[in-house]
């Protein structure tokens, strides 16, 4: 087909499509969306798209512009972003959301338009900078991206050479891509991935990965008929608008709402039951509801019969190996016997009869009962990850597992699909700083350590990447990060990647300016609903340019100033580690096409898009375009929408050769293994000691491909919970938080950190004018009841809140929204630089930051006032409240188990003291030591208690996994020579 006969036949499917909807008097987006979207662009025309110019108004006229795609930056959801490139002065104008994009479908929160802001910020980071005085003294020099390039890439080279590869480490907070630096690392044979996870997502993951072999819920929330969050998701939070959109979609369907938030947040106000409990009782509350429908036998039998590995459970835990199902049922009816609805009622402070209605409603959701934990309470407290542990546990009753309602495995509803080149090595030495070994089961690195653990290891590193990532300001105990990395003898040289000013670029060595949203490549897939996709972010003055045939060789020819982009980066920094090869690092980055050449990018993502993503090539031809193409032109591709049950589907004939199947039902095969367009990764399922590779799990009588699990099946009971010291907790239970009340002295209360204001997002956007004058200030949520208690008399008052290491001063917010004794803040505010510092203006307090030996201060000199630039809007800023840097304040409080930093705080609260301003802070990190023992005295560690010699479980998920040899614990190999 032609390219006029495939556009006349296009124009005539619109035309049908809007007929057929414009006769109903509304209008119609024909694209992937499949939804009603009013008023988009059809695609057709986005080449050449005529809007009326607003500013000229009441003067009609025309502007003509490009629309080109790109995908969001500012949070991990990913949404569709289309840029407005104005086709006289080749910049963009504004930014709206895609409909071609599937898991957004055209919408998105006011932080995706705001991208705008951040292109056009008028004190961005342009070029390359290098500190001229000492680290953190805020003096920079301009220098050329060669010179960095040649001298970090000189250093890493070095350290490869003389085997000091653990000294090598990218630290990485919004990663925003799919596999491209895990690739990169694995390529460089550095287990040096480290990332900001343990502050985030960790405890919920851990909770999700014991049960499924995978670490995220996919809720199926247009289908649902019972929604449960644990968290404030319909507002804010991860994959918020793709997912916000889907439970409003479920509402309007007929779906119940329960929200489990302890504040009264936006999303609490749109629920059918809102529950607000004690922070860290939820649990309780999933155990109390689990075991009335136990006992009440208003669960899936013949799920839990199938897919739980109760048979396991009983012969280990109950010594009686071919237990019946019955004998298991009646151990389960005993098991939990103890959550009863009044036991709940104790810890939450919600009465049992509430607590009855919610578990009958949720009992009438069958399949159909779509459920999400993510940060909330399971990051909030210790043992957090039994939050959604107990939460999947009623999926799990219900048989709403990976059903249309239900709720699916992250790993099924994504797909990475496989780069080229992929390396074929894995890193040879364990980086114990990032996966230490007193935290073997922790799910990510324990990266919010750092400072602790450099100093317990006496270790060091050579170079230490951060990329978009700022621990100084994000992660708790935030000053001893400043004391680490102004620490040379620990920190040889810190490369801050970064496309905003942040507070720990001012403690680095090399700043380098990396690109926003529309600046960049990268690729992405999450999974938000039943289905699959992927997205491709793109420069987007790149791909206008390139439409109007001028050749791009190098993203920097359109960025502003030298602002580039990493993927170029890394294969230019690469070449220049291993310029001859030698290292056997550059083949990976050398070009398929032209051998000895760099690979470009076009050459990566284009392999891509023609080799590794199903049903691309064939829709890209159907429009005369090549898959990059394509993907240029829209953006976003759906390659599923229906992912369905692949626990239950047969493993095919060809995967089946010289079988042999376990006492467990386990099913191995000699068959090879079937090429896959996805990239490996994820859990690691053992082959048998006979080189056989494991394809599936027998299931009355069938050959199924199950569950990533050691066990294949659904883990009600997780031996590797029971076999690596903790049986206790070996199936979903209860942990009583730090902040219960029994561990708070009479005067303290909890302080619940872990929610943000739905505009503002980590340490990125305060960059954003308009994001800024929504919300630019974080009080302390505090109940009348509490502040008549304290002696706070009325809203604005300034209050200081004291914590495990010091103090913090703001002001007051008296609101019922929050239940009595539980106070809350706001973590995405307080953001600064010390005065003489160069940086950013909007939305920053200047502070005087001071330093007595452990004895930290942070003073505000100024905060938001306005200031001449080239955005005459600067001059307009009206607010002056910025915030308080809270986190500053916070000890380091690992779960023992899952790694998570447990946000929340034990605090006392009064009124102001003399002299305190708002944003005051004050720390003496010498009790940062103490807390992290503390927590640490609570670890089990593999010294002690691995069962196999093994530093961490071989088949629980890692980014980047070392060879096999290097799990093993030095002490045990030592002694195994001996
Ligand atoms: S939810 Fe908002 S910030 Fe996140 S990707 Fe979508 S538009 Fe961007």
């Amino acid at each position: 087909m032609n390219d006029s006969t495939h556009l006349s036949e296009l124009n005539q499917r619109v035309s049908a499509a809007k007929a057929e909807v414009e006769g109903r008097g509304e209008t119609f987006y024909p694209g992937a969306s499949r939804i009603h979207l009013a008023s988009y662009p059809p695609r057709e025309r986005w080449n050449d798209w005529v809007e009326l110019d607003s500013k000229s108004w009441p003067e009609r006229v025309e502007k003509r512009y490009m629309l080109v795609p790109t995908t969001c930056f500012n949070c991990e959801s990913a949404c569709g972003l289309l840029a407005y490139v104005d086709r006289e002065t080749l910049q963009v104008r504004k930014f709206e959301g895609n409909p071609e994009h599937p898991g957004s479908r055209g919408r998105n929160c006011a932080k995706g338009p705001a991208t705008l802001n951040q292109i056009t910020d008028p004190d961005r980071i342009l070029y390359p900078l290098k500190r001229s005085g000492r680290r953190g003294e805020g003096k920079w020099e301009q220098v050329s991206w060669d010179e960095a390039l040649d001298a970090i890439a000189g250093r890493i080279r070095t350290a490869l050479q003389e085997d000091r590869h653990e000294e090598v480490v990218y630290h990485v907070g919004r990663p925003g891509e799919d596999g491209y630096t895990e690739r990169m690392l694995a390529a460089w044979g550095v287990d040096g991935h480290n990332s900001h996870t343990n502050v985030c997502s960790s405890g919920a993951r851990a909770g999700y990965h014991w049960w499924m072999g995978m670490d995220r819920p996919s809720p199926d929330f247009s289908n649902a008929k019972v929604i449960v969050l644990v968290s404030s998701h319909l507002e804010t939070g991860h994959y918020f608008n793709p997912h916000a959109q889907r439970i409003i979609e479920g509402k309007k369907n007929g779906a119940k709402l329960i929200v489990f938030d302890t504040r009264l947040s936006n999303t609490a106000t749109h629920a059918d039951h809102w529950l607000s409990p004690y922070p860290g009782s939820e649990a309780a509350i999933f155990l109390a509801i689990a075991n009335w429908m136990i006992r009440e036998g208003k669960y899936d039998r013949e799920f839990v019969r199938r897919w739980w590995n109760w048979q396991e459970y009983m012969e280990v835990v109950n010594d009686e190996p071919g237990a019946s199902f019955e004998n298991f049922e009646e151990h389960l009816r005993e098991v939990y016997s103890e959550f009863t609805f009044e036991y709940a009622a104790t810890e939450s402070g919600i009465d049992a009869a509430t607590l009855l209605e919610v578990a009958k409603v949720v009992s009438t959701a069958g399949t159909r009962f779509a459920s999400h934990n993510w940060r909330s309470a399971g990051s909030g407290n210790l043992g957090g990850w039994q939050v959604a542990r107990t939460l999947t546990l009623l999926n799990a009753l219900l048989g709403a597992l990976a059903t249309e309602g239900g709720t699916f495995p992250n790993s099924w509803n994504k797909f990475t699909p496989r780069p080229p080149r992929l390396p074929h090595q894995h890193p040879k030495k364990w980086n114990e700083v990032t996966w230490p070994r007193e935290y073997p089961l922790a799910l990510m690195e324990m990266s919010f350590l750092m400072p602790h653990l450099m100093k317990d290891q006496d270790a060091r590193l050579d170079v230490y990447f951060t990329r978009v990532y700022n621990p100084v300001w994000t992660n708790p105990d935030g000053f001893s990060w400043i004391e680490m990395l102004t620490d040379e003898d620990r920190i040889g040289l810190h490369v801050a990647m970064t496309p905003t000013w942040n507070e720990t670029a001012y403690f680095a060595d090399y700043i380098l300016p990396m690109g926003h949203a529309s600046e960049r490549h990268d690729l992405t897939s999450y999974e938000q609903y039943n289905g699959q996709w992927i997205a491709f972010r793109q420069p987007v003055l790149r791909a206008a340019r390139e439409r109007l045939d001028e050749k791009i060789t190098d993203t920097r020819q359109v960025n502003p100033g030298e602002v580039w982009e990493e993927n170029e980066f890394w294969i230019d920094l690469t070449w220049r580690i291993d310029p001859d090869g030698s290292l056997g690092i550059r083949e990976f980055f050398e070009s398929k096409k032209v051998p000895g050449e760099k690979m470009t990018i076009d050459e990566y993502y284009g392999w891509i898009f023609d080799n590794s993503v199903p049903g691309l090539p064939e829709a890209s031809a159907a429009e005369g375009l090549t898959p990059l193409e394509y993907m240029r032109r829209y953006g976003a591709f759906e390659i599923s929408n229906k992912v369905g049950r692949v626990h239950e589907q047969s493993v095919p004939d060809n995967e089946l050769e010289d079988v042999r199947v376990d006492e467990m039902g386990r099913v191995y095969s000699r068959a090879p293994i079937p090429p896959s367009p996805k990239a490996p990764g994820g859990t690691k399922i053992d082959d048998d000691e006979d080189g056989r590779r494991r394809v599936g799990v027998r299931v009355d009588g069938e050959i199924l491909k199950g569950w990533p699990t050691p066990t294949g099946k659904l883990e009600f009971w997780s031996r590797t919970l029971h076999d690596w010291g903790w049986p206790e907790l070996a199936i979903p239970t209860y942990i009583k938080s730090h902040i219960h009340p029994e561990n708070l002295e009479s005067d303290q209360v909890p302080l619940i950190t872990t929610f943000r204001v739905p505009v503002q997002i980590h340490t990125r956007s305060a960059n954003s004018k308009w994001l800024d004058e929504i919300a630019h200030t974080n009080p302390l949520w505090i109940h009348p009841i509490d502040a008549d208690r304290v002696g706070i008399s009325k809203t604005g008052d300034l209050v200081r809140v004291e914590t495990e290491l010091g103090y913090f001063v703001l002001k007051s917010w008296i609101t019922e929204g929050i239940r009595p004794g539980v106070a809350a803040c706001s973590h995405h505010m307080g953001r600064w630089k010390p005065e003489g510092h160069k940086g950013q203006r909007l939305g920053i307090s200047t502070v005087a930051l001071n330093q007595e030996g452990s004895e930290w201060s942070l003073t505000p000199r100024k905060g938001g006032e306005p200031f001449a630039s080239s955005d005459p809007d600067t001059m307009r800023i009206w607010w002056t409240d910025l915030g308080v840097h809270q986190n500053l304040t916070h000890a380091v409080h690992p779960d023992p188990i899952s790694g998570q930093h447990c946000w929340h705080q034990a605090v006392r609260i009064c009124p102001a003291k003399e002299g305190d301003r708002a944003g005051d802070v004050s720390v003496d990190t010498g009790k940062s030591q103490a807390a992290y023992e503390k927590w640490l005295a609570m670890t089990r560690s593999a010294d002690r208690y691995s069962p196999d010699g093994t530093r961490r479980p071989y088949w629980m998920l890692r980014p980047v996994r070392p060879e096999r040899d290097a799990y093993h614990l030095p002490l045990k190999t030592e002694s195994a020579e001996v």
